[in-house]
């Protein structure tokens, strides 16, 4: 039995995983880029080869560090102290560690209690779904009142979102609460993250290999322009000039790609047809010779930088991986008519500069060994209030045709935890959907 998986994401190459290691089918994934990984793929940054977007596992992502440790990589997990920061009137603060949040100098003691409230109660709610009918904001100022969100909620929300989450439910936030807040060890109340030896290329270049052990391979390079059911089963691929025939086809791509390459009755979106709208994001990445900032994730509580957040990775990932030098990104999460999309690299560079200058007036343009700039057009799809309505189902009317994508996280957040939670359930029908096809071909 031959399945195509369309898009070579963590999504996708996850899937590829698990199919070809629990069944005899074949699988071939297309991708249309010339690496594999999507979002989660890495970069050439000169002297060393990293993420090309900013990536951490935290001890919540139990199905995540599982799955890693299936594929052979579980010694190659680096647990590491990590430090998150606030950013507000020209000061820096940490709230790494459970006597630091009571510390929070912008915080008086009763709006830290309604703050330690809020997450005590994000943290024991499991009702997503009466969630998902209240905004963000308005949960959240019910809960720790007005204060509590403009000090410390609408920095980290502004961090995720930019302006576009005044649109977001509860869910969002929640989601957030729940992994994150998690993420401080019991022990020490303290924040710990890690990262993969080599970054996430380990992981990729660990699947591939062992895809092509199985006799299943992913095609880079490859996009896929249609998909079309053919009259005697299955479906066909026209992918590279060339059309394939496959007996199933799992599409993990972003939403706005499945509805160019796919006719609308082969897939169930929601009653109400509204549209799923997603975040993108711009981000600065510089390699320096010094470090920049000792947090992993700061936050930034005023608007006159024009990125949403700081991500220190070298302040979580051992000098040795990245060559000795120092690795920050500096992203901005925008909607997908943002004026950014049109500017040029070496403009955002140049915006972008002046924000890292207005941060740390120590910074140093002498010390700067390159910068890069990365785009992801479809990164966060919007979780909107009823979001779970309009999300498309995984299971179409076509019954050789499946949709696993991240638009269907409604009570999760984007992150790869989540990516190998979704296959992982998936695969629980998708199975048997290959055995009860494969015992219909030996019966024929
Ligand atoms: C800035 C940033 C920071 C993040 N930080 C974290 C983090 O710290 N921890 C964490 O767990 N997660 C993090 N994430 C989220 C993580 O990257 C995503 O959860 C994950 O990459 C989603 O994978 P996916 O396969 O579902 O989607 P994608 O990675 O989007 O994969 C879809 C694939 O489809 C391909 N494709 C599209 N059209 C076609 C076509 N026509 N034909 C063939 N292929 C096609 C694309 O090229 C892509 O490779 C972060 C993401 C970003 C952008």
């Amino acid at each position: 039995m031959k399945i195509a998986i369309v898009g070579g994401g963590l999504m996708g190459l996850v899937l590829a995983q698990k199919i070809s290691s629990s069944t005899k089918a074949t699988v071939k994934v297309l991708e249309q880029d010339t690496l594999p990984g999507g979002l989660s793929t890495y970069h050439n940054y000169g002297d060393f080869t990293w993420d090309k977007f900013y990536h951490a596992i935290t001890p919540t992502d139990t199905d995540l560090i599982d799955f890693l440790s299936e594929i052979g990589l579980e010694e190659q997990i680096q647990w590491r102290r990590s430090l998150t920061g606030f950013y507000e009137n020209k000061k820096f603060h940490s709230v790494s560690s459970s006597f630091e949040f009571l510390l929070f100098p912008l915080l008086g003691p009763i709006d830290k209690m309604r703050l330690g409230y809020t997450i005590l109660k994000g943290s024991r709610t499991d009702d997503w779904k009466a969630l998902e009918k209240i905004h963000v904001t308005d949960w959240l100022i019910k809960l720790g009142g007005k204060k509590t969100y403009d000090k410390f909620w609408a920095p980290m929300l502004h961090a995720k979102l930019g302006e576009n989450h005044k649109k977001v439910s509860a869910v969002f936030i929640w989601t957030y609460i729940k992994r994150l807040f998690k993420a401080r060890s019991s022990a020490a109340k303290k924040e710990h993250m890690a990262y993969v030896n080599g970054g996430y290329k380990t992981i990729f270049d660990r699947l591939e290999e062992n895809l092509k052990q199985k006799g299943s391979n992913i095609l880079l390079d490859s996009k896929v322009e249609n998909i079309s059911p053919d009259p005697n089963g299955g479906m066909n691929i026209n992918y590279n000039g060339t059309i394939e025939h496959f007996d199933k086809v799992v599409f993990t791509s972003p939403l706005n790609v499945m509805e160019k390459v796919t006719a609308p009755e082969l897939y169930n979106i929601s009653k109400s047809k509204k549209p799923i709208d997603y975040l993108g994001v711009v981000c600065l990445i510089l390699v320096t010779k010094k470090p920049i900032t000792p947090f992993y994730v700061l936050n930034i509580g005023d608007n006159d930088t024009p990125f949403t957040g700081v991500i220190g990775m070298s302040s979580l990932v051992d000098l040795e991986e990245t060559a000795n030098q120092h690795i920050t990104y500096f992203p901005k999460y925008v909607g997908q008519d943002n004026e950014l999309w049109s500017k040029s690299d070496e403009e955002i560079t140049k915006n972008f500069l002046n924000g890292v200058k207005y941060l740390y007036p120590d910074f140093d343009e002498a010390d700067m060994i390159s910068s890069h700039v990365h785009r992801a057009f479809k990164v966060q799809p919007m979780q909107v209030l009823n979001y779970s309505e309009i999300v498309p189902k995984v299971n179409t009317p076509h019954p050789d045709f499946y949709v696993l994508n991240t638009s269907q996280f409604v009570s999760e957040s984007v992150n790869n935890n989540s990516v190998v939670t979704h296959v992982e359930k998936f695969m629980k029908n998708f199975k048997n959907d290959i055995e009860s096809y494969s015992e219909k071909s030996i019966a024929q």
